[in-house]
């Protein structure tokens, strides 16, 4: 029996990936390369809705893609690619967004979240249309999984609706995807503002833990994560939503359980907690940065890889849009 097909993206929107894309997304992407057929993009027309610098989306794409294969994505396993190097995405992305009614795109809270933070001025039309394009990036592999995190599944959620109505409407073509999202680890907090989901985008790296970043700037950060005015590091995601954001990132790095973690540190203080917290941290990341730094030195490699992986993607995805073009009446062109 052929394996079951995961499929999933991360944007290039900024040079370093942080925790959460680590411990919510791309942790799994890893595990799943052994038991299912995986393909992994780096979704760089997404990212042109956070504001377009072109010189640092270039470094920023290239980075992304080297931190995918040092945090494990190997590319014989899986098929990693960049979105812009397979247009079957915006092939499929127009017709996502002519079967998505405007009421239904207004409800995506990411969409309200971004939007409310930059104002609507500064809010590119892309932002709303952002979920149709992402439903088009997942469709067009038939994936049964999407391993995201946590603020993904309204997306996931449009995504399978999208696929229903087009197969009820026109041709059973599309394969009805499943969001594949951990119980822990699936949100990771600002350290700033524990109250807001870690983002690449945040208007302060205050509260970020970026991959690339060095133990030191990493421990101090850690160090400074706010926390309540109590002494006990107990978790209590209400009433502690610093520590409890500080214990779920100890235990997913040093897989000890929350109630192990909470009697170890039963009778000492946050320092003491936040300085583990700290060591556990820095000792995962520091061979993800070295060997991140070691595959940016060779950028030709890299293309090459990406070359290939683009190849594989665009048979997939141009065999699907060649499906839907035509249940939807679209002639070929002869
Ligand atoms: P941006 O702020 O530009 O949207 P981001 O940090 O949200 O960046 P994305 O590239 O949008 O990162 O998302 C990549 C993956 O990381 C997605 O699967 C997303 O669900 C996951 N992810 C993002 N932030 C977190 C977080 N704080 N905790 C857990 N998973 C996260
Ligand atoms: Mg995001």
């Amino acid at each position: 029996m052929s394996k079951a097909r995961a499929l999933s993206g991360i944007q290039p929107t900024s040079g370093s990936f942080h925790l959460g894309n680590y411990l919510g997304a791309v942790r799994q992407w890893v595990e799943l390369q052994n038991s299912h057929d995986t393909y992994y993009c780096v979704v760089d027309l997404h990212a042109l809705t956070a504001g377009v610098d072109p010189a640092k989306l270039r470094d920023a794409t290239l980075a992304s893609a080297a931190q995918l294969i040092a945090l494990g994505i190997d590319p014989e396993k899986s098929t990693l690619f960049i979105q812009s190097h397979v247009p079957a995405h915006n092939q499929l992305g127009w017709v996502m967004e002519c079967i998505t009614g405007f009421g239904e795109a207004s409800r995506m809270t990411q969409f309200k979240d971004k939007s409310a933070k930059s104002g609507s001025d500064r809010t590119v039309v892309g932002l709303f249309t952002y979920p149709m394009l992402q439903a088009a990036d997942i469709l067009l592999y038939q994936p049964q999984y999407v391993p995201v995190g946590e603020d993904q599944r309204q997306h996931i959620e449009l995504t399978r609706d999208l696929a229903q109505r087009f197969n009820a409407t026109y041709q059973e073509i599309f394969t009805i995807p499943e969001g594949y999202i951990l119980k822990a680890g699936a949100k990771i907090f600002d350290l700033q503002d524990p109250t807001a989901k870690m983002s690449k985008s945040a208007s302060s790296t205050a509260g970020l833990i970026e991959l690339l970043d060095t133990a030191q700037a990493n421990t101090k950060k850690i160090k400074s994560a706010t926390t309540d005015d109590g002494r006990e590091v107990r978790f209590d995601e209400d009433k502690k939503p610093g520590i409890s954001n500080l214990l779920t990132i100890h235990s997913a790095f040093s897989g000890r359980t929350i109630a192990e973690l909470e009697s170890e540190f039963d009778g000492k203080g946050y320092g003491d907690f936040k300085s583990a917290v700290a060591e556990v941290v820095t000792s995962h990341l520091d061979p993800i940065r070295e060997r991140t730094q070691e595959l940016l030195q060779d950028k030709g490699e890299l293309t090459r890889l990406l070359k290939i992986g683009a190849e594989k993607a665009a048979l997939v995805a141009d065999e699907t849009v060649r499906k839907a073009y035509d249940a939807l009446g679209l002639i070929p062109r002869g």
